[in-house]
C-alpha cells in the first residue's frame, strides 16, 4: 500500500464537519469515508474492523508476541469546515525545485518567502491543492500513515504486541473524543497522529475553562437616575478593568496563559460577557479562575444589588498531568523518531487536542506529526516522503513497545 495513493484516495472523500449539526457524526459524508476505511482495513486482514453508530472506526492488529502494553494510534476523518473540502483536485509536484508553486489557476501561490519550511522539502514530492479547496491533510495524512503502517506491520509479521487503530469523526468541531470508546479500545496508551511538520511530538496543552460573567443593572429614566441607576455596562467595564491587561492572547506566547474576553453584549439592564481562561500550569490556571471570582466579589461588595455573577466551566486539562505518570509514552516516541533520523521537537500546544481529552478520559495520548503543513486553508500541503517517515516512525514505535 503506497502512502501517496492511500492519501489521494482518502482526500477524494469530502468530510467537512459542521459545528451547528447537533448530531454525531455532524455530517453523513464522514460515515461514507468511515465505511470505506473499514473496507480497507478488512482488505488488509484486520478482521474486527467496524464502525460504530456514531461513526467511530476501530480495528485490531493482533499480537504476534507477548507484550505488557497495548498501543493505539488515532487520527480524525473529518476536515475543517471553514474552507471548502469538496472536489479536491490535488497537484502533485515531483522533485520539488524549492521555488514558488502556483496553485492551479486560482492566483494563490505557495512561496518559500512566506513559508520558509518549504526549503527543507527540495527534491521531495509535494501534494498541494489547486487553490480552490483545502487539501484535507489534516488529518487524512494521519489516517494514511496509520493505515499504511498497519498494512506493513501485518505483512512483515515481526514480533509485536496488540496494536489498536481508531479513526474519529468531528475532531475539528471539538467533539472527536465525545463518543470514543476508551474502554473498548483497551489500550494502555495511544498517539494521535494529527500534528504538522516532521518531528512534532506534543504532550502539553492548555488547561481550559469558559467563564460567563453576567451583570444585572437597574434602568431608571436618565433624568432622575442620580443615585438610583445601575448601568450594567459600566459595571462590566469596571470588572474588565480589574483583569490583567497583559495576560491576553495578543500579548502572550509559549507557556504564558491568558484570560480572553470573547464576546460582550449589553444594555443598561443586563450585560453578558463570555471569557475563556487558558494556562498550561495548573496553579496559574486556578489563580486565574480565582481572580475572576475575586473581581466579582470586590464589585459586589461595592453595590448593594450584588450585580455580578460568574459561572466557570472547565473545558479540558493539560494532558501532561496524565502523561507524567506514563512518561515512557513520550520516551518510546522520542526513540522511534530518532531511530528514523528525526529529531523530536516538543512545543506546548496553545489549545487542546482530542488526545488531551482522551488523556483526561484515562488514555494517555500525546500527538505526533503527519508530515503536512498549513492546515485549515487552501495553502495546505503534504510531503510524501515525510508521510512515509511518519509511517516508519509508527512501525518503529510498535517494535519498541514492551
Ligand atoms: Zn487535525
Amino acid at each position: 500500500m503506497m502512502i501517496k495513493e492511500t492519501f489521494l484516495d482518502l482526500v477524494s472523500y469530502p468530510t467537512n464537519s459542521d459545528p451547528t449539526a447537533g448530531v454525531t457524526p455532524s455530517t453523513p459524508e464522514q460515515k461514507v469515508l468511515g465505511a470505506h476505511i473499514v473496507d480497507v482495513m478488512k482488505g488488509m486482514g484486520i478482521e474486527d474492523a467496524y464502525m460504530s453508530e456514531t461513526g467511530y472506526v476501530y480495528g485490531t492488529i493482533p499480537a504476534t508476541a507477548e507484550r505488557k502494553n497495548t498501543v493505539g494510534f488515532v487520527a480524525h476523518m473529518d476536515t475543517y469546515g471553514g474552507v471548502c473540502g469538496e472536489n479536491i483536485r490535488p497537484q502533485i509536484i515531483e522533485n520539488y525545485d524549492g521555488g514558488e508553486i502556483a496553485l492551479g489557476t486560482s492566483g494563490l501561490k505557495l512561496s518559500p518567502e512566506a513559508f520558509p519550511d518549504l526549503a527543507k522539502h527540495k527534491g521531495k514530492t509535494l501534494i498541494t491543492t489547486d487553490g480552490t479547496t483545502l487539501l484535507g491533510a489534516d488529518d487524512k495524512a494521519g489516517v494514511a500513515a496509520i493505515l499504511c503502517a498497519a498494512k506493513e506491520i501485518l505483512d512483515e509479521k515481526k514480533p509485536h504486541g496488540t496494536v489498536k487503530l481508531g479513526f474519529t469523526p468531528d475532531e475539528e468541531i471539538g467533539q472527536g473524543a465525545d463518543h470514543f470508546d476508551v474502554e473498548g479500545f483497551g489500550c494502555d496508551f495511544a498517539y494521535t497522529v494529527d500534528g504538522g511538520y516532521l518531528g512534532e511530538l506534543e504532550y502539553e496543552n492548555f488547561n481550559a475553562a469558559a467563564a460567563v460573567v453576567e451583570v444585572a443593572g437597574l434602568s431608571i429614566h436618565t433624568g432622575g437616575a442620580k443615585g438610583k441607576m445601575v448601568n450594567s455596562m459600566s459595571v462590566a467595564m469596571e470588572y474588565c478593568d480589574m483583569l490583567p491587561k497583559a495576560a491576553v492572547p495578543e500579548h502572550t506566547e509559549m507557556y504564558e496563559g491568558f484570560i480572553h474576553l470573547d464576546s460582550i453584549q449589553g444594555d443598561v439592564e443586563y450585560t453578558k460577557m463570555e471569557f475563556i481562561i487558558r494556562d498550561h500550569d495548573a496553579k496559574l490556571f486556578d489563580d486565574k479562575k480565582k481572580l475572576m471570582e475575586d473581581a466579582a466579589a470586590y464589585i459586589n461588595a461595592k453595590y448593594p444589588s450584588q450585580p455580578v455573577k460568574v459561572t466557570i466551566t472547565e473545558s479540558y486539562r493539560n494532558m501532561k498531568e496524565h502523561i507524567l505518570a506514563h512518561w515512557e509514552v513520550v520516551e518510546i516516541m522520542e526513540k522511534a523518531m530518532r531511530q528514523n533520523g528525526v529529531e523530536p521537537v516538543s512545543i506546548p500546544i496553545r489549545g487542546g487536542t482530542d488526545g488531551a481529552r482522551l488523556s483526561y478520559m484515562g488514555l494517555p495520548c500525546p500527538n505526533i506529526c503527519t508530515g503536512s503543513a498549513n492546515h485549515h486553508g487552501k495553502l495546505e500541503y503534504a510531503v510524501v516522503e515525510d508521510m512515509e517517515k511518519v509511517k516508519d516512525i509508527i512501525k518503529t514505535a510498535v517494535d519498541i513497545v514492551e
